[in-house]
């Protein structure tokens, strides 16, 4: 043995060390990470426009709007005059969710109307 091996073999087994410690950090970022993601994931599905819109529609508010306005345009769909019952009727948004995602939620961007005029401008509301 040369007079520097001990200092070098603890050398290594430090930098061994270091190198274990880095990994199990990176590990940990990682899966840390991969929960951040998954948190995001759900947020961002939540606030999404459409899923936004479905909720506030299916809500109390939302229901008792639909029937408001389906008497305000005297119980007639909004694009072809047909009269319809509010049951089954659509909310539909004026401005595309896909376009203005802003107007969601916006009820001066939306009216009632027959499902056929509603999906066959490719909005289902
Ligand atoms: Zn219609």
């Amino acid at each position: 043995m040369t007079e520097g091996t001990p200092n070098t073999l603890a050398i290594a087994s430090s930098f061994k060390t270091l190198v274990q410690g880095l990994f199990q950090i990176s590990n940990q970022v990682d899966h840390n990470l991969a929960i951040f993601r998954q948190d995001a994931a759900i947020i961002r599905d939540y606030y999404e426009p459409r899923a936004e819109f479905e909720r506030w529609r299916d809500s109390a508010d939302g229901k008792a709007w639909k029937k408001r306005q389906h008497q305000r345009q005297d119980r007639c769909c909004a694009i072809c005059q047909g009269s319809i019952p509010c049951r089954g009727s659509h909310i539909d948004h004026i401005k595309s969710i896909s376009q203005y995602p802003e107007l969601n939620l916006d009820t001066n961007n939306m009216q009632v109307t027959c499902p056929i005029c509603n999906t066959s401008k490719g909005n289902q509301c």
